[in-house]
């Protein structure tokens, strides 16, 4: 269970053309689990890239990432993917549901292939309830709203138990009063299973209710609320 994620002097950048684009520079902040920060910055300024950085989904061309203290990307392929699989749920705009699979048999994918304390199946049906979807296990993503659609992305999410949950924009495809409620859910996971949360957004009025709001400009952080700098 980790408990505190601590970027120290980190940074993405990408060549191309002879161009290099810093995505995020010198970024040296610290995360603590059980808050819920929002992430908010134009388009372009870097947000979805120091989630994937902080998601292990990226390896970061300077600085680094500690994991209570532990640098996960410097370890074998495997111990990431473990980690991750532990540690880390992600959710996204487009809610990548795979099409053919019915709400129950998507949540069960992460669990697929991997030993698990619990029965599966139970756990797929109590997250989906959880989520306010007990009545939609067979529906297939095309018989579900965009704000069930994302209920149920959620519900995958959190099924293995992370302690962290990292949400790229999953408000963006929702209308307004739909997504206040995906916001209102987050922020049940976040003081009810003591989750941290790493929200990125555009809407300001979304962010005014996390616990801290991060604010980036052009790959760096400009300024922030709450939370422990470093
Ligand atoms: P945001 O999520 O705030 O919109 P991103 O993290 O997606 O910002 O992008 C930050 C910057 O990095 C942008 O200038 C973007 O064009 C650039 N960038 C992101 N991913 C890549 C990539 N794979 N190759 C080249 N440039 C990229």
């Amino acid at each position: 269970m980790v408990t505190n994620i601590h970027c120290k002097e980190l940074g993405k950048s990408y060549k191309g053309n002879g161009v290099v684009t810093h995505a995020v520079q010198n970024i040296n902040i610290n995360f603590t689990k059980g808050e819920f920060s929002a992430i908010i910055g134009p388009s372009g300024s870097g947000k979805s890239t120091l989630l994937s950085l902080i998601g292990t989904l990226d390896q970061p061309t300077s600085g680094s990432i500690l994991y209570d203290g532990e640098d996960i990307m410097t370890k074998s392929k495997k111990k990431v993917a473990d980690f991750r699989f532990e540690e880390i749920g992600f959710i996204f705009q487009q809610f990548h549901l795979l099409p053919t699979l019915t709400a129950l048999e998507n949540v069960l994918t992460p669990l697929f292939a991997r030993n698990v304390s619990y029965n599966k199946q139970e756990r797929a049906k109590e997250v989906l309830e959880q989520v306010g979807l007990a009545d939609k296990l067979n529906s297939l993503p095309s018989q579900l709203s965009g704000g069930q659609q994302q209920r149920v992305a959620i519900a995958r999410a959190i099924v293995h138990k992370p302690s962290w949950l990292l949400a790229d924009e999953p408000t963006g495809n929702l209308d307004t009063e739909t997504g206040e409620l995906i916001f209102d859910l987050l922020q049940q996971l976040n003081t009810q299973e003591g989750c941290g949360i790493l929200f990125v957004t555009h809407d300001p009025k979304l962010a005014q209710k996390a616990n801290r709001i991060v604010s980036m400009k052009d790959g760096v952080i400009l300024s922030e609320t709450g939370g422990e700098r470093v």
